[in-house]
């Protein structure tokens, strides 16, 4: 059994054989064959932070592979009546859950809810810390593409210091062998401190010039303790990923964003629904990593 917890400590190897997993798993889909069955084992599904497409992409990947699933939100649970996430955990073990997926707004709790559980547990996205399954889907995306990531020149654009999604790339497509650059405001850019992999840019323009991939992130309001220094339209005047900037500077780039999409924000409607687009092939995915994640932590067990 294994922890999917983040991206920063796993090796080249397992990333690739997530991304292959997954492929695997779509041609069985797409070809209509039988996907292995684990309707023995059951995988609980923490969502103690809001989410549409996460959530209901681990629900339809575990359907695939035949799990029973348990859905868990704060609304409704002990939660309410002040249990806290090491007794909520410590519960669902007890009562014989096979697996977690956890979200939580908090960085570091799916550690924690993962020691506590002692079985697989994937990380769905704590606070801004990382989006593992996130970033797995968004790799085979590029390599699908792009035909590969190696040598790639990936532009990641926007609130960079809250983007648990920007974490996760920037490991992921380093160890993968892409030159990541990452750009926003000085606001909203994380301290040299962090050693995440990649350079730091300023000026939109230069971050995307002769980009492969350039992914925009979303306005993290939610975690933003202070609020957005400046205003959104200046933000958008200064950082929107939009149909002017790629035809000048990144013509032949893809462009992905992991939703929700702030449209006219950081992402202009021509772009988003454009030919360069790929954000409806990061969503379609999702459902193949994520039954490769799932695949991946529970080992080779069989009914
Ligand atoms: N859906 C992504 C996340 O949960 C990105 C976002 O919310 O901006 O991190």
């Amino acid at each position: 059994m294994r922890q999917l917890l983040a991206i920063r400590y796993l090796n080249r190897p397992d990333i690739e054989d997530i991304i292959e997993r997954a492929a695997a798993h779509r041609e069985r889909i797409k070809e209509r064959k039988p996907v292995p069955q684990r309707s023995h084992l059951s995988v609980g599904l923490l969502f103690f932070e809001d989410s549409t497409r996460t959530r209901v992409s681990f629900e339809q990947a575990a359907a695939y592979l035949g799990h029973r699933t348990v859905s868990f939100t704060t609304v409704g649970s002990s939660l309410r009546k002040g249990e806290t996430l090491r007794d909520t955990v410590l519960t669902l073990r007890d009562e014989g859950l096979d697996a977690i997926v956890v979200r939580h707004p908090s960085s570091g709790a799916c550690n924690l809810a993962a020691r506590e559980f002692g079985g697989p547990c994937v990380n769905a996205g704590d606070g801004s810390h990382e989006h593992p399954t996130q970033a797995l889907g968004d790799a085979l995306t590029i390599q699908d593409r792009k035909g590969t990531i190696e040598g790639l020149t990936v532009a990641i654009v926007g609130d960079v210091v809250h983007s648990r999604v920007a974490r996760s790339n920037a490991w992921l497509l380093s160890k993968m062998g892409a030159a990541v650059r990452l750009c926003g405001p000085s606001s909203l850019m994380p301290s040299q401190m962090t050693k995440l992999p990649g350079t730091h840019c300023y000026d939109v323009r230069e971050a995307v010039h002769g980009a492969d991939v350039v992914m925009c992130l979303r306005l993290q309001k939610e975690r933003m303790a202070d609020g957005l220094a400046g205003s959104v339209r200046d933000y958008a005047n200064n950082f929107q990923v939009n149909r002017r900037l790629l035809a000048r500077h990144a013509p032949e780039a893809i462009v992905m964003h992991p939703g929700p999409l702030n449209r006219g924000v950081e992402i202009d409607d021509a772009t988003a629904d454009g030919p360069s687009s790929a954000i409806g092939d990061q969503v379609r995915n999702s459902v193949f990593v994520r039954m490769a994640v799932l695949d991946w932590c529970f080992g080779e067990v069989t009914a």
